[in-house]
């Protein structure tokens, strides 16, 4: 009888999480199908601004693809923090803390196609869309259709890097979710000063919002908020957007001058428990979704795939896959995701809360973060390499 052809690693969704890991098995001769459902290429004029943290940096120096992104990466050496209508701000620098940046923002085109130049294309399966992934006692399988046609695979190990949301329930693995009601406004602006590599993190009473140094001149902004605060800003006319923003975020940089598309997605707090089935682990996006406040989400993500990268290598072809070997990347994984989930959302919480008096104590909080080094160097490690 014709026995099916055994995969060893599937990978379903090559986004920038789904591709590092394939790129870390390629560089060590660990064979992998990736399925990826859009064509190639299609992701590479994504402008979305990705928050590199610099310990994503260093995953990127070491797979050698840094060098193809860099040019298009601008760095933040300064993180300024403050609350509007409070007192109290904190400001974080790179240097004091010796390193060479806290961080960058990236295009999320940038980072796909610098990786898919490298990636071997004959492991990956284009315009190819799982549809169904069941985990079982001996080997996974992955349904997809290509070119109308279905398929399965049967795989030691299937990886689900889809993004989240993509695939319904995978047995065994049941999702957390917690609807902050708010949404995520996403655009660049160009403002009358110069960024001079300087993150701002503004807390509002309405939400928390982010302008982040991206290209010479340009700002990334993130604003969260309300869902109808941001549905209603979505519809103002370019002129008094501008001029909103001016209002809720100062004068720091001066007045705003003009504006690219504004696009809006909803926010949520999602968690997998487990992250792992039989024969299938679930990373990145998939696995967690964070509010953006501190640019955490895509740097948990890639840590999970250098993690697990790093697990297949050093697991016998036999064991992938195992129940073993996929309990090790949950202890690995645990503290470092908990840790970036509860961070993020405490932020949330504290700052998105007007209850009497705690405006002051949250002034206070950063006035004194400001005066404290150990705990700067706290903050900057955890927002730097998720510990
Ligand atoms: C609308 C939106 C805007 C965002 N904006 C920002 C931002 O401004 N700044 C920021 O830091 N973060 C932002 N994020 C979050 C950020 O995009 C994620 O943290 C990051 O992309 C996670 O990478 P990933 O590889 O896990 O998933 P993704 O980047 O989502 O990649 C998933 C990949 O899987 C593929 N795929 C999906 N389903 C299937 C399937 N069934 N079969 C095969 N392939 C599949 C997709 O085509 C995609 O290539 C945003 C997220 C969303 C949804």
């Amino acid at each position: 009888m014709h026995k099916p052809c055994l995969h060893n690693v599937v990978i379903v969704g090559g986004g920038p999480v789904g591709s590092v890991l394939a790129l870390t098995l390629q560089q060590q001769h660990v064979p992998f199908t990736m399925l990826e459902a859009r064509a190639k290429g299609a992701s590479h004029q994504d402008t979305r601004a990705l928050a590199l943290s610099y310990g994503s940096r260093l995953i990127l120096e070491k797979l050698d693809v840094w060098p193809a992104v860099e040019a298009r990466a601008t760095a933040i050496n300064t993180i300024h923090i403050s609350q509007r209508g409070g007192l109290g701000r904190t400001k974080l620098n790179a240097d004091e803390h010796g390193l060479q940046s806290l961080g960058y923002v990236l295009p999320y085109g940038a980072i796909t196609q610098a990786l898919d130049a490298v990636l071997d294309a004959s492991s990956i399966i284009y315009e190819a869309e799982a549809t169904e992934i069941k985990p079982g006692q001996d080997t996974s399988s992955v349904t997809y259709s290509h070119a109308n046609t279905t398929h399965t695979l049967q795989t030691s190990l299937c990886v689900v890097a889809d993004g989240g949301r993509s695939l319904g329930e995978i047995e065994g693995i049941h999702k957390e979710t917690k609807e902050y009601g708010h949404d995520a406004l996403v655009t660049k602006v160009l403002a009358e000063l110069p960024h001079n590599h300087i993150a701002y993190e503004r807390f509002t009473p309405t939400g928390p919002m982010a302008l982040l140094p991206n290209g010479d001149n340009d700002f990334s902004l993130v604003w969260t908020g309300l869902q109808a605060n941001i549905h209603g800003l979505l519809a103002l006319d370019d002129k008094t957007f501008l001029a909103q923003l001016h209002q809720a975020f100062g004068d720091r940089v001066g007045k705003f001058l003009s504006i690219e598309k504004r696009m809006s997605f909803p926010l949520k707090l999602s968690v997998l428990k487990p992250s792992v089935a039989p024969h299938l682990a679930v990373i990145g996006n998939a696995a967690q979704t964070m509010h953006p406040v501190a640019g955490q989400g895509f740097n948990v993500g890639m840590r999970d795939a250098w993690t697990l990268a790093d697990l297949v290598i050093n697991t016998p072809q036999a064991e992938l896959g195992s129940a073993d070997m996929l309990k090790r990347y949950s202890q690995q994984r645990s503290r470092d995701t908990r840790g970036g989930i509860l961070f993020t959302d405490l932020l949330v919480n504290v700052f998105n809360n007007d209850l009497i008096g705690l405006q002051a104590m949250r002034g206070a909080g950063l006035g004194l973060l400001q005066l404290l080094k150990p705990a700067k160097n706290l903050l900057i490690s955890k927002m730097s390499f998720g510990k």
